[in-house]
């Protein structure tokens, strides 16, 4: 009931996870030549594509259960190769089974990464070959000629050319794309869209393993000052050396991101507000240390707060936000923790 249900959910099928849709729809063809072979008594084959719809449908299951892409996606690459091979042996239907061969490309590439697909479309160029040599001293009996099954690995590489562009020129466009719709344009960090997301995640990961974790939020004191008093692009100077300061003094496991205008936010997994206390305190002195040209000195007020169990991202981030609140009000320049006494 569940292999069903996940057959037709929106998010399987429409949404086209690459899983499903080859799992599926190879299934469903599978199915079909089956029942002809079966109907003409053609047992041989008709007993392999059962075997290979069982198996499919077993990978398809362990996949809902596992959402082992890489493993599941090995095994139908894997089954497919030594299918098309049993197919130039034994002809398939109307002895139209060479013509299969060029189904490949387009699948290794459509589940795998640009490399991993090259290395699949080898792989399967390799097994042919070995057939053929294998066909040559009468170990086995190829269906197709050898000059027929030349003629089609021809064919198969300028597919696989087109491919390899095709899948460069996706991927290209995918990282661009990615690339600007989570990141903020002027500083380079994760834009709000991006940091609110990875926040979401962090509780998620937090209820799951029992764990929690802290954000401190920071907004440069006096910045309207900065850009009434040098312009805008000093402000927007200013917000990018502060990024690039801060980037560089945090762990590589935190996430930092701009919420907008200048207020930032980090995510820093694992640690409580104490902790978290430690690195913001560390961060407040070495801005108010930096030199920013002739603008002088810069500083910044934190709020922190961290995740238990129950709170959700918005009320984390209000707690945080009336630290920050609560440390602007004693005068900036200093760390607040939510719901603690701050000087
Ligand atoms: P406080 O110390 O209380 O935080 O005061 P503030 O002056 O820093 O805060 P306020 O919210 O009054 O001003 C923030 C200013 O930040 C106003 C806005 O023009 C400026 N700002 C917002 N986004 C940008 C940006 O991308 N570039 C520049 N240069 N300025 C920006
Ligand atoms: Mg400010
Ligand atoms: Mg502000």
């Amino acid at each position: 009931m569940k292999f069903v249900k996940h057959l037709f959910y929106k998010d399987s099928l429409l949404n086209i996870d690459p899983i499903y849709s080859i799992s599926v729809i190879g299934t469903l063809y599978l199915f079909f030549y089956m029942l002809i072979h079966f109907a003409r008594n053609e047992l041989l084959i008709a007993i392999v594509e059962l075997i290979v719809i069982i198996c499919s449908i077993f990978n398809l299951t362990f996949y809902i259960k596992t959402k082992n892409k890489e493993v599941v996606s090995n095994i139908i690459l894997a089954g497919i190769l030594l299918f098309l091979n049993f197919l130039l042996l034994d002809g398939g239907l109307e002895k139209t089974g060479i013509y299969w061969i060029f189904v490949y490309p387009t699948l290794a590439f459509f589940l795998k990464d640009r490399l991993k697909g090259i290395y699949w479309n080898l792989a399967f160029v390799l097994s042919i070959i070995i057939l053929l040599f294998l066909d040559k001293h009468k170990i086995v009996n190829l269906a197709f000629s050898e000059g027929n099954v030349v003629l089609a690995l021809v064919t198969y590489s300028a597919i696989f050319i087109i491919m390899v562009f095709i899948k460069s020129n996706i991927s290209f466009n995918y990282e661009k794309i990615e690339k600007l719709a989570t990141t903020d344009s002027l500083t380079g960090i994760y834009n709000r869209f991006q940091i609110l997301k990875l926040l979401k995640t962090e509780v998620e990961k937090a209820l799951r393993y029992n764990k929690t974790f802290s954000i401190i939020l920071f907004d440069i004191d006096n910045f309207k000052s900065i850009n009434d008093n040098y312009g805008h692009q000093k402000g927007d100077y200013v917000l990018k050396k502060v990024t690039e300061i801060f980037s560089k003094n945090i762990r590589k496991t935190d996430y930092f991101g701009r919420l907008g205008g200048e207020e930032f936010i980090i995510i820093t997994p694992e640690i409580d507000a104490k902790s978290a206390l430690i690195v913001a305190e560390k961060l407040r002195k070495l801005l108010e240390k930096s030199k920013f040209d002739d603008i002088g000195q810069i500083t910044a007020s934190f709020g922190i707060s961290e995740f238990e169990k129950g709170k959700d991202v918005n009320q984390l981030l209000k707690e945080a936000d009336d630290a920050l609140y609560l440390a602007k009000r004693k005068g900036k320049n200093r760390v607040c923790i939510y719901n603690e006494k701050c000087e």
